[in-house]
């Protein structure tokens, strides 16, 4: 897959629709994945901050998250095609879960906002399984929700812990998962819950 680095950041040079795909074609070939979505801040946040470049290199893809990454992409004579954001790649792989009949997990946001996304995406996506869920204000040290996404085994996490919690939490833990998409996806719930 091709890259386009910006400033030290890797990111996938992929459209949004064939990211899902790829993202798809990963979850069936049980291939364990971790997504960054990455718009501008995050760019420099991973110049100033080591441990965030460290995360960066752990992802399996790094994706073009704002028009400023697009535009400076361009202005590097290295044209990405769009915007892959969190929000439109967690949006559509609840279709592909819908249809496919997918197991996820939710992880993040207040308990009123998760418990109100929950209620959306039972009524929205009736073939989706929610095999677990844990709000995002959770003592750090924790290990029992690591354990209980390994134990379910979910075809897709979604996190939303906000930047960098989403990326910390993945990167620690990820080790103890053998498959599954592990997405950090900001205010996505805030968005979906309404
Ligand atoms: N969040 C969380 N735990 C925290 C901090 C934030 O679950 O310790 C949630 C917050 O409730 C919101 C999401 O993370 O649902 C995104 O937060 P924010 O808008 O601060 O992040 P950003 O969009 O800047 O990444």
């Amino acid at each position: 897959m091709k890259h386009i680095t910006i400033m030290g950041v890797p990111f996938i040079d992929i459209n949004q629709r064939d990211f899902v795909s790829l993202l798809e074609e990963r979850i069936i070939q049980h291939e364990k994945t971790f997504v960054i979505t990455a718009n501008p801040e995050i760019v420099m946040k991973a110049n100033e901050e080591p441990d965030f470049m460290n995360y960066i290199q752990q992802a399996t893809y790094v994706t073009a998250d704002g028009i400023g990454i697009v535009k400076a992409a361009k202005m590097l004579g290295n044209p990405l095609p769009e915007r892959v954001t969190g929000y439109d790649t967690m949006m559509q792989l609840l279709d592909v879960a819908n249809e496919k009949g997918y197991k996820i997990f939710l992880l993040g946001a207040h308990p009123d906002t998760l418990h109100k996304t929950i209620e959306t995406i039972e009524k929205n996506y009736p073939n989706i399984h929610i095999v677990g869920s844990n709000d995002g204000y959770f003592d750090w040290d924790r290990n029992d929700i690591a354990e209980r996404i390994s134990t379910a085994k979910p075809d897709i996490t979604f996190v939303a812990l906000g930047v960098p919690r989403q990326e910390k939490w993945i990167s620690e833990n990820i080790a103890q998962f053998d498959r599954g998409v592990f997405i950090g996806v900001g205010g996505s719930f805030d968005v979906i819950a309404g």
